[in-house]
């Protein structure tokens, strides 16, 4: 399958600002979330934000398989979180590096769906995984922001190597993860 949209990577400017509340779901907002699954099949990837697709806008789809079916959460926020659950954390936006990141195991997410029904959902393990993950990218933080010490001290090898094996001059990579 053509993915519509090319995922931006690390260090473009779209993925470090805070997204904007959805005020007007409509044909539009439909049409770019269809294109949005397809571009997340085509990667292959289980959750996309918009602004991995340029868009700064507060919305981001999903699907986890499973019979869990394609699922769009507009303008999310977290009520609650429990617990502490530790996962090997991928990214789109930042292919080829995975890390073992903790976070809440359980969120209580409300939002509104493609219909302008609201949406209030009880998640755990990786479905709430990919919630958190895919909120993050809608307040302009990304995975490695959420390392310890030592997860950045192999993020910063991983870089390297990254940098090693890209044909395309990347000076900045490391600037680009905060990493100095
Ligand atoms: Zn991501």
């Amino acid at each position: 399958m053509d993915a519509p949209h090319s995922i931006r990577i690390i260090g473009d400017p779209v993925l470090r600002e805070r997204a904007a509340e959805v005020t007007d779901i409509d044909g539009r907002l439909a049409r770019l979330c269809e294109d949005m699954f397809a571009t997340m099949y085509a990667a292959p990837g289980v959750g996309l934000a918009a602004p991995q697709v340029g868009v700064g806008k507060r919305f981001f789809v999903y699907d986890l398989g499973e019979g869990g079916g394609p699922e769009v959460l507009i303008n999310p926020v977290i009520e609650e979180s429990e617990g502490e659950w530790e996962y090997y954390e991928g990214c789109l936006s930042i292919p080829g590096l995975h890390f073992d990141i903790v976070r809440p195991r359980v969120v209580h997410v409300t939002g509104v769906d493609l219909d302008g029904n609201e949406v209030s959902l009880e998640a755990e393990d990786f479905l709430a995984r990919v919630i958190q993950h895919e909120l993050d990218h809608l307040d302009g933080v990304l995975m490695v922001e959420r390392l310890d010490e030592d997860q950045r001290r192999a993020a910063r090898r991983a870089v390297r190597k990254l940098q090693l094996e890209s044909s395309e001059p990347q000076p900045s990579l490391g600037a680009r993860f905060g990493l100095r």
